[in-house]
């Protein structure tokens, strides 16, 4: 099996779907793209993959191979992470390494690598409230691989940005997509095009497209059709 598959994927709230019976497959190895307009669901279905509130009705399942320490599955980066910004770039990665486990040493090392990962080395001296949109946003992916997670989640890791910022997520996320397995949400499908290998479109809670992106282009040959349509 892939890394994570849902059957029946279903959230309710007041009597209403949010997320209404979804089958889900998340390959590894892959960048997935979950795409579709506000409201569609996406964070709600995010947020029942991640365990951070319980699906009303349905199953999720994780790979066995990986379940001998759960905390290493998932890295998370919400929609809007939460910053302390009068901490240094640093500091904020040292202190989530040390809360993830680390020794303050280990944090330290780690905090190195991954910073130079993201591209935030020469800014991590600087505080977090002066960074830029971009910055955060690269600074919340640190974060989310500090226990070097099997699947990094982004909900909307772009959608907030300028198109500076944008472009440096968007390149970041092709450098990491070589060494893990990425899901992430957006309403813009040029961005799945640019970066994903596998689509799952969601309106209203519902699945309504999903397959290997090349394969959909190729089928619907103007792929925005299928997200206008009302
Ligand atoms: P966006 O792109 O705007 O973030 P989304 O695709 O992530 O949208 P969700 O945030 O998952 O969509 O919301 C799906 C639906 O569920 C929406 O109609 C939303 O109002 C509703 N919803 C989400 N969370 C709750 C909640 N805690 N209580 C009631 N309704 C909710």
């Amino acid at each position: 099996m892939g890394l994570i598959k849902t059957v029946g994927l279903t959230k309710t709230y007041n009597g209403t779907n949010a997320v209404d019976g979804i089958d889900l497959s998340i390959k590894e190895g892959v960048c997935t793209a979950l795409l579709g307009p506000n409201g569609a669901g996406k964070t709600t279905t995010l947020n029942m993959l991640t365990g951070l509130i319980n699906a009303t009705s349905g199953t999720i399942s994780f790979d066995d191979r990986y379940m001998g320490d759960r905390r290493k599955y998932i890295g998370y980066l919400p929609q809007y992470p939460k910053f302390y910004g009068w901490m240094t770039g640093e500091e904020y990665i040292i202190f989530s390494g040390q809360l993830a486990g680390l020794t303050k040493k280990e944090a330290l090392s780690r905090s190195d690598e991954l910073l130079s990962l993201v591209g935030l080395s020469e800014d991590k001296k600087k505080r977090v409230s002066g960074y830029s949109g971009g910055m955060k946003q690269r600074l919340g992916i640190a974060q989310s691989l500090i226990h070097s997670p099997k699947l990094l989640i982004l909900d909307e890791p772009v959608s907030a940005l300028d198109p500076i910022g944008r472009r440096e997520v968007l390149e970041l996320m092709k450098t990491l997509k070589e060494k893990t397995s990425i899901l992430f949400s957006t309403h813009v499908l040029h961005d799945a095009e640019e970066i994903c290998e596998e689509i799952f479109i969601i309106k209203k809670g519902k699945l309504i497209i999903e397959g290997d992106l090349v394969e959909l282009q190729r089928k619907y040959q103007k792929p925005t059709i299928y997200l206008n349509t009302e």
